[in-house]
């Protein structure tokens, strides 16, 4: 492979950009710090709030936050997936890792079973590892799994999912994905929480995942559809362009898929 042309900039040019870079820096503090109020109106669909939102994350996404329910894009998103597509009905058994605390009233009202479950938080219903979970064959009709996959081993974790739902149950996803990125980038020189802030986008992440994710979930044995945020919703109720939330279904009458060794 050719080897990348690129220029050694002169000492005088590097004080330049040390220089300039301080003073964009102030510039854009002064910028954003204008730009946190955004004046528009959204609206919640998890609470119902109308009104402004505040920014949230590192860097902060302006009007990520519903300032009365504390919900996020995605959890906007899965209100609007529970409302359009979620049918969940009081004869259901709905299984919630990591529970966001603002929809354990929501799901509980509507479910007939729901039980909550994390790896290291105490209070949940069960102390649960989604690698591996002590649970029975095909006891749930719906597992919702939001931010997780990111952070295991994704194959497992599905695995576990399909092992545990009944068939045609559905299994609730959402996790970071480059969609113009074939391959998910894992990396095992990548150790410390620092590095993994560079190239996992967080410190306990650890890998981005590329759309083959799609792919690791079919063949996990799942039938895969897209729940994807769009306008007008992207803009009413303060979503993220293109987030993708996946729904899982266990076909009904297949069974589950021989375990097979593979990484990423
Ligand atoms: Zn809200």
């Amino acid at each position: 492979m050719a080897r990348d042309a690129i220029p050694t900039p002169d000492p005088r040019q590097l004080r330049l950009a040390r220089g300039a870079l301080e003073r964009i820096r102030r510039r854009r503090l002064r910028e954003f710090e204008a730009m946190m109020v955004t004046g528009f109106s959204r609206t919640c669909p998890v609470c119902g709030y109308v009104g402004e939102f505040a920014p949230v994350g590192e860097p902060p996404r302006l009007d990520g936050l519903c300032p009365l329910c504390r919900s996020r894009e995605r959890h906007r998103l899965f209100k609007l997936w529970i409302e359009r597509r979620g049918a969940i009905t009081t004869d259901m058994a709905v299984l919630h890792f990591a529970p966001e605390p603002v929809f354990e009233p929501i799901l509980r009202a509507l479910a007939g079973t729901y039980v909550t479950a994390d790896f290291l938080r105490t209070k949940v219903d069960l102390k649960l590892n989604i690698e591996a979970l002590e649970l029975d064959d095909a006891g749930f009709d719906l597992i919702v799994a939001h931010q997780i996959l990111e952070h295991v081993d994704h194959m497992k974790a599905l695995g576990e999912c399909f092992r545990v739902l009944k068939p045609g149950g559905r299994l609730v996803v959402t996790t970071p994905v480059i969609e113009a990125w074939a391959t998910t980038y894992v990396n095992p020189a990548i150790t410390t929480a620092r590095e993994r802030v560079l190239h996992f986008g967080q410190k306990d992440h650890s890998r981005y995942f590329g759309r083959d994710l799609k792919d690791h979930m079919r063949a996990a044995g799942f039938v895969l559809h897209e729940f994807v945020s769009v306008e007008p919703d992207v803009s009413t109720y303060a979503l993220m362009r293109g987030e993708t939330l996946y729904e899982l279904t266990r076909p009904a009458g297949r069974p589950i898929p021989q375990k097979k060794t593979r990484k990423g």
